[in-house]
């Protein structure tokens, strides 16, 4: 996949871009990333990237030119590739469609992604009609710029990408992939503070421990987020564990 990030401040993605998983999926080809300073394009003599706001009101607007540039730029060398292959526009804005896991998974998908990031008072929306295809938003909060959404967005997305992760099978048992919540982990040693892990994870019989990790995972939804079992596809089995944790609170 590849990403183009446009920013006003590219020093934010340093150590983002080149540590842990993602680091090495872009070592590893499988992610190509690349930063682009929107300041670059502004045509005025004092690189000015951002504007007052027409109508009045606080704050700064980015301006339509540099963007826009700095849109075509990136665009240009996409022109010889098949529409399929086109990367999508997206401009992480507060008003955006909120990333979700199911989000993640259709992005991960695209063969590119152009993630434009905003920053002051926002981007002039002559631009957002022209260019974007899809706004994105992290949560519903507003922070002070698209650079910190476009990290989030690029980590929940890379990493599902095949071969970025070590083993699919953690991607696949993870909270969110199913609808449910994730049961919970432990590491050696196997008696901590004389807390001691639950044994079932000891016995090495994987049918129990299947057993118990589906249960955990419906007892941690249950308790934090029962609002996504409503969502979640479960079996019959699940069914009965649930009644089972209901009658046994
Ligand atoms: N005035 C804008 C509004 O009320 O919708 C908010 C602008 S915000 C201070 C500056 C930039 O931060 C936005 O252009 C956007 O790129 C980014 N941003 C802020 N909150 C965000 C969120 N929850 N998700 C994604 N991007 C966000």
């Amino acid at each position: 996949m590849k990403i183009e990030i446009l920013t006003l401040f590219p020093e934010m993605f340093e150590g983002f871009l080149t540590s842990s998983i993602l680091g090495r999926a872009v070592e590893k080809n499988l992610v190509s990333i690349r930063i682009h300073n929107i300041r670059d394009f502004a045509a005025n003599k004092h690189k000015q990237a951002d504007d007052y706001p027409y109508g009045g009101g606080a704050g700064m607007v980015l301006m339509p030119q540099p963007l826009s540039d700095c849109i075509r730029h990136v665009l240009s060398d996409y022109q010889d590739e098949e529409a399929e292959s086109m990367p999508k526009v997206i401009y992480l804005s507060p008003q955006g469609k909120v990333l979700n896991q199911k989000l993640a998974q259709q992005l991960s998908k695209e063969p590119g992604l152009i993630l434009l990031c905003g920053h002051y008072e926002g981007i002039d929306q002559r631009v957002i009609d022209r260019y974007v295809d899809m706004e994105v938003s992290i949560g519903d909060y507003v922070l002070t710029g698209g650079e910190v959404p476009a990290m989030a967005l690029i980590d929940c997305v890379t990493r599902l990408i095949p071969g970025v992760l070590g083993s699919c099978e953690s991607i696949l048992e993870e909270s969110h992939t199913a609808g449910l919540l994730e049961y919970p982990q432990y590491t050696r040693p196997a008696v901590f503070n004389n807390d001691e892990v639950p044994q079932v994870l000891l016995s090495g019989d994987h049918k129990k421990i299947g057993n118990w990790r589906r249960q955990q995972s419906l007892k941690n939804t249950m308790k934090k987020r029962p609002d996504l079992l409503s969502r979640a596809a479960l079996t019959e089995e699940d069914y009965r564990m649930l009644k089972e944790l209901e009658d046994s609170n």
